[in-house]
């Protein structure tokens, strides 16, 4: 399954692929509703773009009481608007917090932008990707310690 990955240490942090998602979602620039977001550690410069990782368990599906959310072919979340209550139990359920509730009161998710991911084209440092790959599950705390070692950052 093609999937978006991150290289942790090529993000500047800059939040370039935030703005890019909300305007092409939403027609505007707005953080607050974009399908990525930055999580920043100031303290050591460290910057991780989080999103859905089209896990093939999905917590966030299997909770809702509405069963508004499905998948699609390619594996991204799909949301039933009229069953969807907004009740946001799927932002509580996600493990990787890749939902949000968006203008509507309803959860919005990453949709892969259909299959040409604009965050990716517009990276400017290339942190992001758009690959064949199994699975993605490092986490941002991994990703941390693993660049702290690489820094030589004894914390
Ligand atoms: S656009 Fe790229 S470098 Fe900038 S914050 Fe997003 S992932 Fe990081
Ligand atoms: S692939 Fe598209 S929807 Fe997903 S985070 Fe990137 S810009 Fe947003």
């Amino acid at each position: 399954m093609k999937r978006l990955l991150v290289r942790a240490e090529s993000c500047a942090g800059c939040r370039f692929c935030e703005m890019v998602c909300s305007f092409s979602h939403e027609g505007r620039f707005s953080p607050s509703l974009s399908r990525i977001t930055v999580i920043k550690e100031d303290r050591f410069g460290f910057d991780y773009p989080i999103f859905c990782r089209l896990c093939e368990s999905c917590p966030p599906a299997d909770s809702c009481p509405s069963r508004a959310l499905g998948r699609s072919p390619e594996g991204t979340l799909m949301l039933d608007e009229e069953a969807c209550s907004g009740c946001g139990t799927c932002l509580k359920a996600c493990p990787h917090t890749a939902l949000k509730i968006g203008e509507a009161s309803k959860p919005i998710f990453c949709d892969l932008c259909g299959g040409r991911p604009r965050c990716v084209e517009r990276c400017p440092t290339g942190a992001l990707s758009y690959e064949e790959v199994e699975e993605f599950d490092e986490k941002p705390i991994e990703a941390l310690k693993r660049l702290m070692e690489r820094w030589g950052i004894h914390a």
